[in-house]
């Protein structure tokens, strides 16, 4: 069993379990294992006094680990965004979650912003120049928002809505109104779900906010999409929620 970081649901023990079962059993679902982000990746989206403090609160705790796992989850990020270039859609399962991580501060189970991270590497190296952020967290991204929200580059939008429909016509009506972007990327929130904290979307709204965002790639980003694991306490169906919203996200439907 995966260890626990921290104290936060999302930091405990098992969390991840039965995504990794369901996927890992997955025909055409692989693996791929991250390198930490390093000092040079993170100073893009947090002051160094931030690192630093995450250091230090980190090594009071299990010798460092949640620092190491946070850079982990940030370089898994990364990684995600990267293969998500050559227009085969991707997802990170990783955590620590991070879009409540600000340039300067943290709260809400996050340390680094995973998404800002990923984002401004692929920018700083060339390979984007803007991005369509689908935050479907059950709670406001405002860290992505902090570091991000302020670049003409980047879009963050966060659905309201009660209920599969009223959700997923918020999310058709922000991608309609959206200019041109190279790559759509979801911080994605299986907390939203029916049966964790929010109360609210399905399994199949999972896979439907996928389809969303593969026909928008599709038409407008050359296929380059991917989403990255925020909230989601319902250990035992996060698997089934993250394998339908990935089938999506590669234009399957799922019933
Ligand atoms: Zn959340």
């Amino acid at each position: 069993m995966l260890e626990s970081y921290d104290r936060t649901p999302a930091g405990a023990a098992g969390r991840l379990e039965s995504a990794v079962e369901v996927l890992s059993k997955r025909k055409g679902y692989e693996f791929i294992e991250p390198a930490p982000a390093s000092d040079e990746d993170i100073i893009r989206a947090h002051s160094s006094r931030h690192i630093e403090r995450i250091k230090a609160d980190s090594d009071s705790r299990k010798e460092g680990l949640l620092e190491k796992l946070a850079r982990l989850a940030a370089g898994g990020a990364i990684l995600t965004g990267e293969l998500a270039l050559s227009g085969t859609p991707a997802f990170g399962l990783i955590r620590p979650p991070g879009h409540h991580a600000s340039r300067s501060s943290y709260w809400g189970f996050c340390y680094y912003s995973n998404m800002a991270i990923a984002l401004l590497n692929l920018k700083a190296r060339g390979l984007i120049q803007s991005a369509f952020v689908l935050d479907f967290d059950l709670h406001v991204g405002d860290g992505t928002i902090n570091i991000l929200g302020e670049k003409k580059a980047f879009t963050i939008h966060n659905p309201s809505g009660r209920g599969d429909e009223s959700f997923l016509t918020d999310i058709q009506a922000a991608l309609r109104k959206a200019s041109e972007y190279d790559i759509i990327a979801a911080s994605a929130g299986f907390d939203q779900y029916v049966d964790d904290w929010g109360g609210n979307i399905s399994t199949s709204g999972f896979n439907r906010i996928g389809q969303i965002m593969h026909e928008f790639a599709e038409e407008r980003c050359e296929g380059r999409c991917f989403g990255i694991l925020e909230g989601g306490y319902n250990f035992e169906d996060l698997g089934k929620n993250a394998l339908a919203f990935c089938e999506g996200m590669q234009g399957k439907k799922m019933s």
